[in-house]
């Protein structure tokens, strides 16, 4: 027998929503394996200064755990932890989590029907696995020559260390992603001199964020029903922003180039003082091509005296610097990496953790060498009774909370078939897997990311094929109803005595 009915592996929001759907589901033989000390994933490690949910706190929320303690329309990032250790406890989730409990391989025994997982502290085994590591797994090794050299500080955007002081010093912050945008224009005010390494822009648009007034939380806290009609508005909003944009482009190309068209001359124009700055900041590639940011400071920071943009690319950092290709060198106390994260489905994730499946198997090599694929974002074969939280075309709606809800109640359908019909092993079928991937990518055959000058973005939508296979290119609320009534027949259950040859 195994250890334990389902692994999870990861404690961040993903894990600690699937563990509250199978307790939900009267499912209580499991165990969160989480590789860090502490539970939060992307909100425990992400604490540098300004550092915040980019979408409305209200959408940003389980359907069933509603907030009224949010206390800003974008709220802080340790309101967000604390909502997941909220969550952690009001659940019962806590004994199920062993800490500091890396999983660094995964291998399908098939004589035994089940997972093991290598971890320091030994083996774990489980009949189930749900992978829910993340969309960003880890921040990509630096690839900048002599960043070995710096004899200052170095930071990182994630990781952050809140022990040393800033102030009156000469700092370069390299990267200008959602990260930079965040943290750049607090802590410019106190640094001596602030150059920012720029080398794709970003789309950045106001924020309409304010505070929550205690009357409204008050009336959130006493009529959740309010909340709730709340929460649905934002996160509809939100998946209109962030997906119809993209996948109804090629019927309605004017809200992007209108949104591009305003941004530019309305927006950045009233942010930023200097035109060649201006320019710079302004992307050439049209808007949606790449995650974009919100921030009432970001471009202005830009007019502050001690603020430089830099475009030039970096040659090298030296003991003492940034060396940019034109020569020139620029001396600072201390550099900030904001320069991105690896994505989950980066092959390198899995040589470094691998993941061996049925027959050979491994999941590095399928994602090297062939187009992502998936069942529904959650299933590939050649990998029984393993789920990925957010897999190939995975990426559901507007926030992460409506893809964990709708993932989970995919996994828990098919662990209680697998219970119904005694099956020890599930699978699911290639037909089923190809056909729906097929149709996920005649869907965003016609999407902005096609069309709309895309190819100067750098951006991480595409993949190591150039494919777009993160964004799920279907409503929120087609994908729950398909988590409810895909033919559970799409999967192959089998026995020991009935598994294929
Ligand atoms: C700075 C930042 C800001 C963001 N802001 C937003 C936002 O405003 N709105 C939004 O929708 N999304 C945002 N995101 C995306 C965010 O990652 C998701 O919304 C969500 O938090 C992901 O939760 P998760 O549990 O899937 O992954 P994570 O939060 O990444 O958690 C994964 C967990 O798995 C653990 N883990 C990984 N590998 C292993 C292993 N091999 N063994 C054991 N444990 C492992 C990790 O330590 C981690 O705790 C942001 C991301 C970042 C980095």
């Amino acid at each position: 027998m195994p250890d334990a009915e389902v692994a999870i592996i990861g404690a961040g929001l993903s894990g600690i929503g699937m563990g509250i759907a199978l307790r939900r589901a009267g499912i209580d033989d499991f165990v969160i394996l989480e590789r860090a000390a502490d539970i939060g994933g992307t909100w425990r490690d992400n604490v540098y200064p300004g550092i915040g949910v980019d979408v409305p706190a209200q959408a940003y929320q389980f359907s069933y755990a509603l907030n009224p303690r949010w206390t800003r329309v974008f709220a802080p990032g340790a309101e967000v932890k604390d909502y997941i250790d909220g969550l952690a406890d009001r659940y019962g989730i806590r004994r199920h989590i062993r800490l500091d409990t890396e999983v660094t391989e995964r291998a399908w025994d098939e004589d035994a029907r089940l997972w093991r997982l290598r971890t320091p502290t030994g083996e774990v085994t489980a009949r189930f696995v749900v992978s829910a590591i993340g969309v960003f797994v880890d921040p990509k090794p630096v690839d900048i020559a002599g960043i070995g050299d710096f004899a200052g500080t170095v930071l990182r955007s994630s990781g952050w260390d809140h022990g040393y002081d800033l102030a009156g010093k000469r700092v370069a912050v390299i990267g200008t992603g959602a990260s930079a945008v965040q943290l750049v224009p607090e802590i410019a005010p106190r640094t001596a001199r602030l150059d920012v390494y720029q080398r794709t822009p970003i789309w950045v648009g106001p924020k309409p964020d304010a505070p929550i007034p205690r009357p409204v939380r008050w009336l959130f806290r006493r009529t959740p029903r309010v909340q709730n009609a709340v929460r649905r508005i934002a996160t509809r909003g939100v998946e209109m922003v962030l997906i119809d944009l993209v996948v109804g482009h090629g019927k309605r190309p004017y809200i992007a180039h209108g949104g591009a068209r305003l941004a530019r001359s309305l927006w950045y124009r009233t942010q930023v003082k200097d035109p060649a700055t201006r320019r710079k900041l302004t992307p050439r590639y049209g808007l949606g091509c790449k995650r974009p940011s919100v921030s009432n400071t970001y471009l202005r920071t830009f007019n502050r005296p001690n603020v430089t943009l830099v475009t030039d690319a970096i040659d090298r950092v030296t003991a003492t610097g940034v060396r940019t290709a034109d020569g020139r060198e620029r001396a600072v106390d201390a550099i900030v990496l904001a320069t991105g994260f690896r994505l989950a489905s980066d092959p390198e994730n899995f040589r470094r953790t691998p993941v061996r499946g049925r027959g050979g198997f491994d999941l590095a090599t399928f994602y090297t060498e062939n187009r992502l694929a998936s069942y529904e974002g959650i299933s590939i074969p050649g990998l029984p009774n393993h789920f990925m939280m957010f897999g190939p075309y995975g990426w559901v709606g507007g926030t992460w909370h409506q893809l964990v809800e709708t993932t989970s109640a995919h996994v828990v359908r098919v662990i209680q078939e697998a219970r119904r019909r005694g099956a020890t092993a599930v699978e699911i079928r290639p037909e089923p897997t190809e056909r729906w991937t097929g149709r996920m990518r005649d869907r965003l055959a016609g999407s902005l990311w096609t069309t709309n000058g895309c190819a100067t973005a750098n951006s991480y939508y595409f993949d190591h094929h150039g494919d777009t296979p993160y964004l799920r290119p279907t409503s929120a609320a087609q994908a729950a109803r398909a988590a409810r009534v895909f033919p559970l027949d799409d999967y192959a259950y089998t026995t020991s005595e009935t598994r294929p040859a």
